[in-house]
């Protein structure tokens, strides 16, 4: 690759596009005869108000996000997130939890300070191998939400079919998939996800919520900043925002519009998905960890027959030129992150070198 950069498989932080990091680069000393760099530069300056507008419009085209929803841009990253959800919404201080994973385990530990959590179906039973059936889910009269983590960055299982909330508000950490395919806004209460893993850098997430959910009458211990309608009356301009941030995926939201939208994205994710899950199927030495129906095109994780050979897979690809290809530490094995910037070239390069590695070593 050019600038001898890497492909890099990582979960997140990850990989942006190459055209997208160039355009920042000559950008950096003065953006657009502005005399400075977007990090220099006020958060009230009508040059910034710019960027943050295109960002939020061009989002909003991207997506089809409906004129009732706010799009918020929040501090905090995922995790802040796993207890705004929770301060904002529980009015009668019930929500429904989907467990399916590592990043559904933290977002129900921190929902369990502020109420009760029932978990309304969970694959723990399969070491969150599969996504559980939600087509009907026992969901009490008083819940306030249904909460879902859409794609399992860590054990590499994604929904592609909604949960049936009955009528309940759906919540929907989007973190590990956001813009990889089409998304129908209209039937979510709220979603959101960090940016660091499919879009931009670390430090910030992208809320898109429903007019109607927004409170004026939370409890008194939610901090200021902590509350959707905080960011939605003042255009996440409450405080100095990660202007930085908003800069960056506004390119990369610029930059999907550009190359055919989210369509154009799906189809491309399928394609490099089965590269790597066709060559899964058919090896005997690396396995893949998902059920088939329910496997994420984002996220990969696979196995050896050993943890031996997986650490010795993990070393080997480092020394071919490969990076970030070791499984999270909770599950071990591989796991190959292919978001929206990794390449097809990525993918097909991954691919001949576990061939090689597995002819050579079975
Ligand atoms: C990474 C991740 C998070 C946590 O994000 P942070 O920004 O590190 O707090 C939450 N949910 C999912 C699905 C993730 O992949």
């Amino acid at each position: 690759m050019k600038y001898g950069r890497t492909y890099n498989f990582s979960a997140g932080p990850a990989m942006m596009p190459e055209e997208v990091l160039e355009e920042i680069a000559a950008e950096m000393m003065n953006y657009r005869g502005s005399g400075m760099c977007v990090m220099e530069m006020s958060h009230r300056s009508k040059v910034f108000q710019q960027i943050r507008d295109e960002a939020e419009a061009d989002l909003r085209t991207l997506m089809g996000i409906p004129d009732n929803y706010k799009v918020l841009f929040v501090q905090g990253g995922g995790t802040v997130q796993f207890a705004m959800v929770p301060m904002n919404l529980m009015k009668n201080g019930v929500a429904c939890y989907v467990e399916t994973g590592n990043w559904s385990k933290k977002a129900i530990k921190e929902a369990q300070k502020y109420g009760e959590v029932k978990i309304v179906a969970s694959s723990a039973d399969k070491n969150f191998s599969y996504i559980p059936d939600c087509s009907d889910l026992d969901i009490p009269d008083n819940a306030d939400y249904v909460y879902i983590c859409e794609n399992e960055t860590i054990n590499g299982t994604t929904y592609f079919k909604l949960p049936d909330t009955k009528g309940k508000v759906l919540v929907s950490d989007q973190s590990s998939m956001f813009l990889s395919r089409p998304c129908d806004v209209s039937k979510y209460g709220l979603i959101w996800a960090g940016v660091q893993k499919n879009v931009g850098p670390a430090g910030m997430a992208v809320v898109i919520v429903r007019e109607d959910l927004l409170r004026d009458d939370l409890p008194k211990f939610v901090p200021t900043y902590m509350s959707y309608k905080t960011h939605a009356d003042n255009d996440s301009l409450y405080n100095t925002p990660n202007c930085w941030a908003i800069y960056c995926c506004g390119k990369v939201f610029k930059y999907l519009l550009k190359n055919g939208g989210l369509e154009a994205m799906n189809k491309r994710n399928e394609e490099k998905a089965a590269i790597l899950y066709d060559f899964l199927d058919q090896s005997k030495f690396f396995t893949g960890a998902v059920r088939k129906e329910d496997r994420s095109l984002m996220n990969v994780p696979f196995v050896t027959p050993s943890k031996e050979q997986d650490a010795d897979v993990v070393a080997a690809s480092k020394a071919a030129g490969f990076d970030n290809l070791k499984g999270h530490k909770s599950v071990g094995g591989l796991r190959a992150s292919i978001y929206n910037a990794m390449p097809k070239e990525g993918v097909e390069a991954l691919v001949e070198f576990l061939k090689k590695y597995e002819a050579e070593h079975t």
